[in-house]
């Protein structure tokens, strides 16, 4: 059997029940109620064999877009005077892909002078709220790069401006202005990105580091002289220990465990790996415990609310651990207005290589964060199908909304040749659902 990239990146096979076109309206078995013959009908129909490199590349904005070269990087704790756009349902992370397509005139002159300048904006989310249902501003946001754009004439005249751009660094808003063309100006300060240094290093005396186990992939090779290599042999008896150094300190080995981040990035893993119940393969998660931290914020299905907490934290080892916790209460997705259970958490996959989230923008500028499921229910469709800027080429898109209360969930999309797999997914958006907790919860040790 062919191997394919999931969810997260692990091994497993994907797969729809047999009602597969009658599944609206219908209940998703759980899948603690599926049963072997299900399971194994899934491995038979359903692999993947489409370019899953192809949604990243967000062909739907056109081949022609002008690359810019060159990265800015503002000093953290330092305040600047940036320009800012909001969208209602993104909350951007550093690493994540944000594609626009810019329709207002003095929006667009905003961004030709930013491309001409450092090519970096703020984007913070915005929400309607009090009793005069006002648009408000977040109070947290992220910087953002233009990497390429485009500057399309329509036929009936004035013009259009297509970027792709990518989440950076994070930031507070200080003071916000807005000037007369509705163009938002605002004094933000960069947050800074703090790691957790090694707690052992105060403990440890430099004159025992001779004694001491080696870390893996240490490089034998330098070690020449007659002694080393007694030592080394000597040293490879025993097992590494990183937190060898607890002996002489007034903690127990497993406290220091509960915010190291390479442990805590190892529980989310395993956490993941529950989700699916498969072999391990994550090979394209990031390796750094930071990109790995804002990798799992940006594809996880996190309300505004839990995705602005983890933006708002400095330290990576909380984040790891917020996620940690916030996976633990994640096992199924219901409709944000209704609590329908739309989709199980096993049911996510990824269609991108960029993972199971990806953000996307339609032909009228509106910006949507959408999650790919294999089976999802109580939705029905609206419309016929259609290709045309479809984020997904190859496969048509119809909307479906909650069957029960009508809110929009997101699309079916629908392969157009049928020998590609999977034949048919949803892409639910981000800002329509709700995770929730469905059943019992899984048995991973938590203990954040
Ligand atoms: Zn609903």
């Amino acid at each position: 059997m062919d191997d394919v990239v999931n969810f997260f990146g692990i091994e497993r096979v994907l797969g729809e029940d047999e009602d597969s076109d009658s599944s609206e309206g219908s209940s998703v078995t759980p899948p603690s109620e599926r049963t072997e013959d299900q399971v194994d009908y899934l491995r038979q129909e359903s692999l993947i064999s489409y370019d899953t490199s192809l949604p990243g590349l967000h062909v739907y904005l056109g081949n022609d877009l002008q690359e810019l070269s060159g990265r800015t990087v503002l000093d953290e704790d330092s305040c600047q005077t940036i320009p800012i756009i909001s969208l209602p349902g993104v909350v951007l992370m550093p690493g994540q892909i944000l594609p626009l397509q810019l329709f207002n005139t003095a929006t667009i002159s905003m961004m030709i002078q930013i491309i001409n300048n450092d090519r970096t904006f703020g984007l913070v989310n915005s929400r309607f709220s009090g009793r005069m249902f006002s648009n408000t501003l977040e109070t947290v946001g992220t910087t953002v790069e233009i990497r390429s754009y485009r500057e399309v004439e329509r036929i009936y005249g004035g013009n259009f401006l297509r970027i792709k751009a990518e989440g950076r660094q994070r930031f507070k808003v200080l003071e916000t202005k807005t000037q007369s063309d509705g163009i938002i100006s605002a004094k933000v300060q960069i947050l800074p990105e703090l790691i957790t240094t090694d707690p052992g290093e105060c403990s440890k005396l430099s004159s025992l580091n001779k004694f001491r186990n080696p870390p893996p992939n240490l490089n034998s090779k330098k070690e020449t002289n007659e002694y080393q290599c007694h030592q080394l042999v000597h040293r490879s008896a025993h097992k590494y220990n990183k937190f060898d150094f607890t002996n002489y300190t007034w903690f127990p080995e497993f406290v220091y465990k509960l915010y190291d981040p390479h442990i805590l990035m190892k529980r989310i893993k395993e956490a993941l790996k529950y989700w699916n119940r498969t072999d391990e393969k994550q090979d394209f998660m990031p390796c750094d415990p930071k990109e790995f931290s804002y990798w799992i914020a940006a594809n996880l299905p996190l309300n505004d609310k839990q995705r602005l907490d983890l933006l708002k934290l400095n330290e990576v080892t909380e984040r790891l651990r917020l996620e940690l916790q916030i996976l633990d209460e994640c096992s199924a997705l219901t409709c944000r207005d209704c609590m329908n259970i739309i989709a199980y958490r096993e049911d996510i996959f990824s269609m991108s290589l960029q993972g199971p989230q990806g953000t996307y923008v339609n032909p009228n500028g509106y910006v949507h964060e959408a999650i790919t499921v294999y089976k999802a229910s109580k939705l029905r469709t609206v419309g016929r199908p259609s290709t045309e800027a479809s984020w997904f080429p190859g496969y048509a898109w119809t909307i479906v909304e909650c069957e029960r209360c009508s809110c929009h969930m997101g699309w079916r999309f629908t392969a157009v040749d049928k020998k590609v797999k999977p034949v048919k997914f949803w892409a639910l958006c981000r800002s329509s659902i709700q995770n929730t907790i469905a059943g019992a919860s899984h048995p991973t040790d938590v203990y954040v």
